[in-house]
């Protein structure tokens, strides 16, 4: 719908040519309550008018595209590349639907643009969620599993129109099959669904035994799912077009699977790199050892060189979980010097006399940081 005398968009709204797109939206979003035809029943015709050119300045400003075109040739640049001047986008009823609701007689105030046929359009299924409860050795390696959905699933018998097969739809009565009840109030007419054929326009003649009319069903399915290797909690995997059906033709919803993984007893988890504590004995820590370190795919070894102090952290390159961008994280290993607390005579013979011999200094130290800093610091 063209007008003849046309403001200039950024002025409609009252902001800047370098607004943001918050800006612009929230601009309009202030015109629109403002000019509400509902909100001003005194002056309600230059409330429309100001209603309908915000709305358009809106639908232009909101797409990027239509707005560079605006930006660089103005409201012919607009008809010349095919868009219409004054089209509405429809998006709009979604996004603001707290100041529009459902009533409002749009259809008629743009010149039957956006809204028309809503009501059978076909709608998107709803999303599903499933939780899923995987072993810490599971997210490392991966794992091909198998779930129960329940979810609706279309009739097979009718086909998902809920009529009984072979006797078809008849046009709605209550609505005269136009799907919209319309009411003409003031200067704008007021639409409704029909709510006896949710706007479709057409009920069935004879009820499907199947689904009892309802044209969906119950169903419980079992899925594979492959959960790729390296996954942690709250990671979230989307299987599409496995939600619920969508309605008058429209696709399916998605199935999100929503994961939560278990804490292993001696790993703990930084992305793709574990860490774990391992104990020593005092001799290996003085004398140097080659030690057992267990891996998610068996153990490795690792050489501890004399003097070896507790805390002191070792890097096992390439232990770690697969990364999902490729390659594996490491392992950090904590070492842990155990103090014998039970000492044989013999041991504790032996000890004195290592005591006698070595230095004492008993002085403060600084203090030390925790084991996820000493890594940032010394591997980082
Ligand atoms: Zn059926
Ligand atoms: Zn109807």
């Amino acid at each position: 719908m063209a007008h003849k005398n046309q403001r200039d968009y950024y002025e409609v709204l009252g902001v800047e040519r370098s607004a943001s797109a918050d800006q612009i939206k929230s601009a309009y979003r202030k015109a629109a309550m403002k000019w509400h035809p509902d909100r001003n029943p005194e002056k309600k015709h230059e409330a429309e008018e100001n209603f309908r050119q915000a709305s358009e300045a809106y639908s232009v400003l909101s797409d990027p595209e239509k707005r560079s075109v605006y930006d660089r040739f103005g409201h012919a640049g607009l008809t010349g590349r095919g868009f219409e001047a004054g089209g509405f986008n429809s998006s709009i009823f979604e996004e603001f639907q707290d100041i529009f609701g459902d009533f409002f007689g749009f259809d008629q105030m743009f010149g039957g643009g956006g809204r028309r046929g809503r009501g059978s359009r076909g709608q998107r299924g709803a999303d599903l969620r499933y939780d899923m409860s995987l072993s810490f050795e599971e997210a490392a390696v991966g794992v091909s599993t198998k779930i129960h959905v329940t979810r609706h699933e279309n009739c097979e018998t009718c086909g998902g129109t809920g009529a009984k097969p072979g006797t078809g739809m008849m046009a709605c009565r209550t609505c005269g099959g136009r799907g919209q009840m319309s009411y003409q109030q003031g200067f704008f007419s007021i639409s409704r669904t029909c709510p006896a054929c949710q706007g479709t326009g057409q009920v069935i003649r004879e009820a499907c035994a199947d689904c009892r009319g309802q044209g969906r069903l119950e169903r419980e399915r079992v899925l594979e799912v492959g959960i790729p290797a390296g996954v942690d909690s709250g990671t979230r995997l989307r299987m599409a077009g496995q939600g619920e059906p969508g309605t008058n033709g429209g696709p399916a919803g998605d199935l999100y699977i929503f994961l939560d993984v278990k804490e292993h007893a001696f790993f703990e988890r930084r992305g793709a790199d574990l860490y774990c504590t391992i104990p020593v004995s005092i001799a290996q820590a003085a004398l140097g050892a080659k030690i057992s370190v267990p891996g998610l795919q068996g153990d490795s070894e690792l050489d501890i060189p004399e003097g070896t102090q507790s805390g002191q952290i070792f890097r096992v390159k390439g232990k770690g979980l697969p990364n999902p961008h490729g390659g594996r994280g490491d392992l950090y290993v904590n070492i842990r010097v155990v103090i014998p607390s039970k000492l044989s005579r013999e041991q504790r013979r032996v000890i004195e006399q290592l005591g006698q011999s070595l230095k004492v200094e008993n002085r403060p130290v600084e203090r030390s940081s925790s084991f996820f800093d000493k890594v940032k610091d010394i591997f980082g």
